[in-house]
């Protein structure tokens, strides 16, 4: 039998940190119920990997993107626990929901004729209050099209939570405007940001995405927010080059003395982008082994000064605390998360 030998790059879920992330966001929750944000598979750490966990530490709301991202969810949780936040733009999304039983979220009117046209049921509504993307407009929270509607979840997405913005206020009122004038079993519009925002944001359920998988998108969860993904990869190679010699594609970096380099199996391919070429640093134990030149597809090298005993073989940490991590490379922490590749072993 042919054994595929184990990769030279891995993500570490910490599960008892992201266990400990969903409770911390719940208790902050107040009266409201946490749920979770798992789309863009579980924002790039796998869906089979953090909704068992998420589902276990208590969350019974889980939340997709896409409909192509139910059978991942649906593995592990039951479909009613499931919404799709792009709602149903087609007969067949509509089929797809009534068969598996997964919630949608309907988006505009057109969304909720459609959905009622294929034979309605329970469902989900999102109001937009001012972010001006998926939603009904405010001026169409009257409409008799709606009236009949089994909604469960009322919902509402906050544009700037992770500012202190009247935006936010302007927001909330607009959404206590809409709940008044639609009935729904609950209601929802915090995300990992709005939940620090207090407990008027909370209504009955949040969606923390994000701040569960280690992101601090406000200082208020600084000290809360536990680091989830653990990133190591493995070294492929050691060299020793002279001064003067250029490192990688366009000698990016010229070594200004003799030096010791290590060869890392770590590549824009993989989801570390060249906004990462020159800065910041790899570590192994306490030394800092900073990045040389420009991000390869499938390499990165760095600089062994600090740790000259390293080999072939051994691996090296990837500092990937989100806040840190996006400071250093001026990527987002949404996008740290969910450009990370699939060569990773997870
Ligand atoms: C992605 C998303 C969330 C989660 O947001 P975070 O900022 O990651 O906490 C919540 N609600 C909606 C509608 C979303 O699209």
């Amino acid at each position: 039998m042919t054994v595929l030998p184990p990769p030279t790059l891995r993500l570490d879920l910490d599960a008892e940190a992201l266990a400990h992330n969903w409770h911390a966001l719940d208790r902050l929750s107040g009266s409201a119920r946490a749920g979770a944000a798992v789309k863009a598979d579980g924002y790039g750490l796998g869906s089979d990997k953090v909704v068992p966990v998420l589902s276990q530490a208590g969350a019974r709301d889980f939340f997709v993107a896409h409909w192509s991202e139910v059978p991942a969810v649906i593995a592990h949780v039951p479909a009613e626990q499931v919404s799709v936040l792009h709602g149903p733009v087609t007969e067949a999304d509509c089929a797809f929901a009534r068969e598996t039983g997964v919630r949608p979220v309907l988006n505009s009117l057109a969304q909720v004729a459609r959905w009622q046209a294929s034979g309605g049921g329970r469902c989900n509504l999102m109001v937009d209050t001012g972010i001006n993307r998926l939603g009904l407009s405010m001026s169409e929270i009257g409409d008799p099209a709606l009236v009949g509607l089994d909604i469960d979840v009322l919902l509402s997405h906050l544009a700037s939570a992770d500012e202190d913005n009247s935006r936010n206020a302007a927001q909330l009122a607009r959404f206590r405007e809409a709940s008044a004038a639609i009935p729904a079993a609950r209601r929802s519009l915090a995300n990992s940001a709005g939940i620090a925002l207090g407990p008027e944001y909370a209504f009955d359920l949040t969606r923390p995405g994000l701040a569960l998988y280690g992101g601090v998108p406000r200082p208020e969860l600084g000290g809360v927010i536990r680091q989830v993904a653990h990133l190591r990869v493995a070294i492929l190679q050691v060299r020793d080059i002279a001064a003067g010699e250029g490192v990688g594609y366009n000698a990016a970096f010229v070594s200004p003395s003799p030096m010791r380099v290590g060869l890392v199996s770590l590549g824009y391919a993989d989801g570390f982008l060249r906004a990462w070429s020159g800065r910041g640093a790899l570590r192994s134990g306490d030394a800092e082994l900073p990045l040389l030149g420009l991000v390869s597809m499938d390499m990165v090298v760095i600089d062994l000064s600090e740790a000259p005993a390293l080999r072939e073989g051994d691996w090296v940490d990837v500092p990937y605390d989100l806040p840190t991590a996006s400071q250093r490379s001026g990527l987002s922490q949404y996008e740290l998360l969910t450009v990370l590749g699939r060569r990773f072993r997870r």
